[in-house]
């Protein structure tokens, strides 16, 4: 499958839109882990993101030139952990597809892995310490296998949103070892870390954009 700057766009356009939806859940997760303001730095960042897409970005046709706007977009109006983050995910994501127009299922793969490395690389956390790594990293591990297997990105994305998924329930078991929540102790056991599920939704906003773009 071929995606474009137009679906691209539409990929961002349908995050804000999530993302509003979801804020409050992401905040009342954080209530509980962390300072409470995963979902109103996310929908921060997002409107942010949203005013580029709809003036500046409008007529963008390079994905890579839309990755690193949303990146630095994201990055200068969010002032909490996910915005190195996530910037940095898409700005690694960005130099693997460089000056494209359109993305084949071999660069979508390689963005998505490039995404979750800039993130690992980033925050230097590892699965097991309660982030979003729980959902990205087992994410990026079966995308890369099953796109090795069958070269289908879309068949292989999906199996790497339902790992992405478990890895995000995973975390109600785990005692957090990375950011705010690390000083909870046993108070952060039974509760989805915020980022874990904020970056299930990245990832399975990104599936139903391809989905609806095919009219499934
Ligand atoms: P803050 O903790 O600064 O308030 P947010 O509430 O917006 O930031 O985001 C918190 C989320 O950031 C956590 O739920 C966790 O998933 C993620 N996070 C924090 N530190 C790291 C890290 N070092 N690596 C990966 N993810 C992290
Ligand atoms: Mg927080």
């Amino acid at each position: 499958m071929n995606i474009d700057s137009r679906n691209l766009i539409n990929y961002f356009q349908q995050v804000v839109e999530m993302i509003e939806k979801e804020k409050d859940h992401l905040s009342e997760l954080d209530r509980k882990l962390g300072d409470g303001d995963h979902g109103v730095t996310m929908s921060i960042g997002f409107q942010a993101v949203k005013d580029k897409l709809d003036h500046e970005l409008l007529d963008e046709e390079d994905c890579s030139k839309i990755c690193i706007v949303v990146a630095r977009t994201f990055l200068s109006a969010v002032g909490s952990s996910v915005g190195p983050l996530y910037a940095t995910g898409f700005l690694k994501g960005a130099k693997v597809i460089k000056n494209k127009r359109t993305l084949d299922d071999e660069s979508l793969t390689k963005f998505w892995l490039a995404f979750v490395d800039g993130v690992k690389e980033r925050g230097m956390a590892k699965v097991g310490d309660k982030t979003m790594v729980d959902t990205l990293e087992p994410a990026a591990n079966i995308l890369k296998e099953e796109f090795e297997k069958t070269g289908n990105f879309i068949e292989a994305f999906q199996y790497a949103v339902d790992a992405g998924r478990m890895g995000m329930e995973s975390t109600q078991e785990l005692l957090s070892r990375k950011g705010r929540s690390s000083r909870l102790g046993q108070r952060s056991l039974g509760v989805i870390d915020p980022g874990a599920a904020s970056a299930y939704l990245l990832l399975n906003t990104f599936l139903t954009s391809l989905n609806s773009k095919r009219g499934i």
